[in-house]
């Protein structure tokens, strides 16, 4: 039985409605390859909004989040990796304890006011490259009067022709890390919205590279340095939220290939005329999936507790710490158990998977993008494989 009794035993069922009408927009959206019309759709209920209504309950905040996310990765993981963007952002920021930094407070209250004020999705960029180097940076930030110049190239943006706002980590010269928010990006000359970054497999999650042409922001539009005191610590919180709602969204992809199985198992006889879903062998396989599938779906459902743990800063940075390895490890897993049950539901399907307009078609090109960010598989298995060889004794024995 599924661990999800949060939605069922809510009095409020409006949000259930409100997620049943956008998957169903979606569904048709997709159909018709008319995605503005989704986000149309989308944007019409308080589902974007729900950093505004749950921004002091970061529990119940990240268990909407991870029906909403579940629920759209289990039609097109594509787009629920760019609705999955606005909500990282906005539910990091709605939920970050910055009372002890007066000046990030200050500028999380007013973005949290704009966004629910002004119903607006946000995208962001981290101003990665694909460079001959690891990690590189695109853009940077130059201070200007009062204000900044930024200019450069990032090469990934989601959700980058729907967002209105986008959050820009950037170097900002001199001093580091630094966070923006460009508050204008539909129609600013200054901001090229360039191709799409994956034309083919997961084109429907609007990643596109974007380009900086001497965009000037005001003193207003700048959060913060990102590199000491508790500004240094909303990096973390973003990455811990990411990840562990990344993890949720190909969890709904399983989910569905689950369902694919189960009704192409029970609606298929073999040549003895008894349903396929009869056999102990098919049994057996599905019941193997189900206990992955619910085992991923438990260490993405402990984020919500990790995440509420860290209600002050800087004096929770060790539950913050806890947060980020707890959400690392559950989009380690998900995202690898996910491949995998679509996988298996293909095999199981068989070549008709691929015939008839089958959802196990979108699901297999896009639910191997899952393992590739926002961290990457290599670096979550060396950092654990180097705490473990430098410590005197593996910690899953203390
Ligand atoms: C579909 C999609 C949408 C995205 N949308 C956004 C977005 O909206 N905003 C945003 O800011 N970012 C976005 N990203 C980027 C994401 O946040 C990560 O930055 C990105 O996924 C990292 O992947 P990369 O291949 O660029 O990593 P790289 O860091 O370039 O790594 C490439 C490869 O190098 C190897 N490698 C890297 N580091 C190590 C290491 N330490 N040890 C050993 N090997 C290593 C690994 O094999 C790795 O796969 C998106 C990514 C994807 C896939």
């Amino acid at each position: 039985m599924s661990t999800n009794t949060h939605l069922a035993s809510s009095p409020d069922m409006n949000f259930a409605d409100e997620l049943r009408a956008v998957a169903e927009a979606l569904e048709a959206a997709l159909k018709v390859r008319d995605l503005p019309a989704f986000y149309r759709v989308f944007r019409a209920t308080s589902l974007p909004f729900l950093c505004s209504e749950l921004g002091d309950n970061t529990e119940a905040l990240f268990l909407r989040c991870f029906d909403v996310v579940h629920r759209l990765g289990s039609i097109s993981p594509a787009v629920a990796l760019a609705v999955e963007n606005h909500y990282y952002v906005t539910s990091a920021v709605a939920t970050f304890p910055a009372a002890a930094d007066s000046a990030l407070e200050d500028f999380r209250q007013r973005l949290m006011a704009r966004v629910a004020g002004e119903r607006l999705l946000v995208a962001n960029t981290n101003s990665k490259v694909h460079g001959k180097k690891i990690g590189a940076i695109g853009t940077v930030a130059v201070r200007e009067g009062t204000g900044f110049r930024i200019s450069g190239e990032a090469a990934y943006a989601s959700l980058a022709t729907e967002a209105d706002i986008l959050v820009l980590l950037t170097e900002l010269a001199g001093e580091g890390l630094a966070l923006f928010v460009i508050p204008d990006m539909v129609g600013n000359p200054s901001l090229e919205i360039g191709d799409n970054l994956f034309p083919t497999a997961m084109i429907d999650s609007d990643t596109r590279r974007i380009r900086f042409n001497d965009l000037i922001l005001k003193a207003e539009d700048f959060a913060t340095t990102a590199e000491s005191g508790v500004a240094a610590l909303l990096l973390p919180f973003e990455m811990a939220w990411h990840q562990a709602l990344i993890g949720a969204l190909y969890l709904g992809s399983a989910a569905r290939a689950i369902e694919e199985i189960r009704c192409f198992a029970n609606e298929t006889v073999g040549r003895d005329n008894r349903p396929l879903s009869e056999l102990d062998g098919m049994i057996v396989d599905v019941g193997r999936l189900v206990a992955e599938y619910e085992i991923s779906r438990a260490t993405v459902l402990q984020c919500a507790k990790q995440l509420s743990m860290v209600s002050d800063l800087p004096g929770h940075t060790t539950e913050l710490q806890r947060a980020s390895a707890a959400a690392s490890i559950a989009k380690y897993g998900s995202c690898r158990t996910a491949e995998a049950i679509v996988s298996a539901a293909r095999r199981i399907v068989g070549a008709r998977s691929f015939a008839t307009g089958s959802i196990l078609e979108r699901l297999s090109s896009e639910v191997i993008f899952g393992t590739l960010g926002p961290e990457v598989t290599a670096v979550i298995e060396r950092r654990l494989g180097a705490q473990t060889m430098q410590s005197d004794r593996f910690y899953g024995l203390s």
